[in-house]
């Protein structure tokens, strides 16, 4: 049989996890698959803000030999701060370093943007293996994106945008996040609207040089009107990273910036602007940063819901196919455990790309459906919107802490993980991504890796 080539789009963490993946398998390095991976950017986007690794993430960042790379890249977070407007403090709390329980800050805390840049750099050393070997690897396209896709039964043709080269694949992934063009052109872009489950909340993403009240504490503020503003430490210890957010469902402006994507930048920090000015707190400092960094991302929050993952020869993975939106703190685990189940599958079927895909989806979708499942109320419940809400929610907060019940929790769910009942703490609602199974493919476990290229 030929090897397969796979044209996979996108090349941020689920891309490369399931190019890797894909190369790792006993072939002989001629018959491993041969890959095409093509990103939009002109090369790997060093931005984005703090992702989270947890549980599955972290069992398949160790079969990658990734952990002591992306542990050296971690920004050291200690663990949540509520304060309000006078900086004061109302409750903390810290992370589980053990890796054990879920907390808010996670054992692992790393940049979007380092993280798909340590996985690219992998992706590529192991292809680089391959073709020492005899065998194709992967090719990589920069700088470029589809803007026609079309499949027979054995095979899908695609036109580039930018080069204006026809192609024909195998199979095609598309890892092409949220806004997927590959969902776009394979699905149709009228069935968008209902594929998109937006959740009312806006947020912009950016970095500022670190100032005086900024520590390895994540420092979180609550304005009326359902505003808040995140501070969080950075890999860069002279930086910050900052999240703002607004949920708002009625200010058509919100969306329409969005829709305008990077074209646009100057009008979406206007409007972040215009929210925040009066707020309090560090948002002047803040906003003055907001208004000279050069890594500003905007963008609503919002899921993505299909009824089917797959259609024909084109399949879609990670944030493409089933977002649960930064508020699920999924994003990592499902790209990385989606790129791992895809490649097992297609290893297994690669003649059948219909059995590929449908093991594909069972081994995933009760993982999707229970990532999707957000706190209850959010993000509305996460952003009140008077001062008495505010309050109320710090105050909470505060006698759960007093309490004793978060020290209770975490020593059951610590000592639930330890017996490895994980089934049990599945069943009494536990943290996803503690419990999500990662089955066995035989893939070859690769040797650990500082992240230093030599
Ligand atoms: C710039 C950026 C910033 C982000 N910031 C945060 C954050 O601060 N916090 C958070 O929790 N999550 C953030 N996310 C989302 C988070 O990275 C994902 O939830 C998670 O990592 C899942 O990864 P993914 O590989 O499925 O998709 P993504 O990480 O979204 O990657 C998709 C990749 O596809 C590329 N791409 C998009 N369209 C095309 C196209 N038409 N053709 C070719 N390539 C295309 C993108 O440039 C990107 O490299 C961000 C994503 C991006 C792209």
């Amino acid at each position: 049989m030929a090897p397969l080539r796979i044209l996979i789009v996108g090349c941020s963490i689920a891309g490369p996890t399931l190019a890797t993946f894909l190369l790792l398998s006993d072939l002989p390095a001629a018959e491993k698959p041969h890959i095409t991976i093509l990103e939009r950017g002109s090369s790997i986007r060093k931005q984005g803000q703090n992702v989270d690794i947890r549980g599955a993430g972290v069992k398949i960042i160790r079969k990658l030999g990734l952990e002591p790379a992306i542990r050296a890249a971690t920004t050291r977070e200690i663990g949540v701060q509520f304060v309000d407007a006078d900086n004061r403090i109302w409750t903390s709390n810290q992370a589980d370093k053990t890796g054990q329980v879920s907390t808010p800050t996670a054992d692992i805390e790393v940049l979007r943007g380092t993280l798909a840049d340590i996985c690219y750099r992998r992706s590529k050393s192991v292809s680089e293996d391959v073709q020492r070997n005899g065998g194709a690897g992967i090719e990589y396209i920069f700088g470029d994106h589809l803007d026609e896709l079309d499949q027979d039964g054995s095979q899908v043709h695609v036109h580039f945008a930018k080069s204006g080269q026809r192609r024909s694949f195998d199979l095609v992934v598309g890892a092409d996040g949220l806004q997927s063009g590959t969902r776009n052109l394979a699905w149709g872009a009228e069935g968008e609207k209902d594929r998109i489950k937006r959740l009312g909340m806006y947020a912009a993403f950016f970095s500022m040089p670190k100032g005086e009240t900024d520590s390895d504490w994540r420092r979180w503020f609550h304005a009326p009107g359902r505003k808040w503003i995140m501070v969080r430490p950075s890999d860069d210890r002279d930086i910050t990273t900052v999240l703002m957010s607004v949920v708002n469902e009625k200010d058509d402006r919100l969306l329409q910036v969005a829709a305008k994507g990077r074209e646009d930048i100057g009008a979406q920090k206007r409007l972040m602007q215009e929210y925040f000015q009066d707020v309090g707190w560090e948002s002047k400092r803040i906003l003055d940063g907001m208004m000279q960094t050069k890594d500003f991302y905007y963008d609503f929050v919002g899921q993505v819901k299909m009824d089917k993952w797959s259609k024909g020869r084109v399949v879609l993975l990670g944030d493409a196919g089933y977002c649960a939106s930064p508020i699920s703190g999924m994003g990592t685990t499902l790209a990385f455990t989606g790129g791992y189940n895809l490649a097992g599958a297609i290893l297994q079927h690669p003649t059948d790309p219909p059995t590929a895909f449908a093991q594909y989806e069972e081994e995933m979708w009760p993982v999707v459906t229970r990532a999707q499942k957000l706190f209850p109320g959010a993000p509305h419940s996460m952003a009140p919107e008077t001062v008495w809400g505010i309050w109320t929610l710090h105050a909470v907060f505060y006698v759960i802490k007093q309490s004793g019940l978060v020290w209770l929790l975490f020593n059951i769910a610590w000592v639930v993980n330890w017996l490895g009942l994980e089934k049990l703490l599945y069943r009494i609602g536990g943290p996803p991504a503690n419990t999500v199974r990662v089955k066995e493919y035989g893939f070859r476990n690769l040797p650990e890796w500082d992240g230093i290229d030599r």
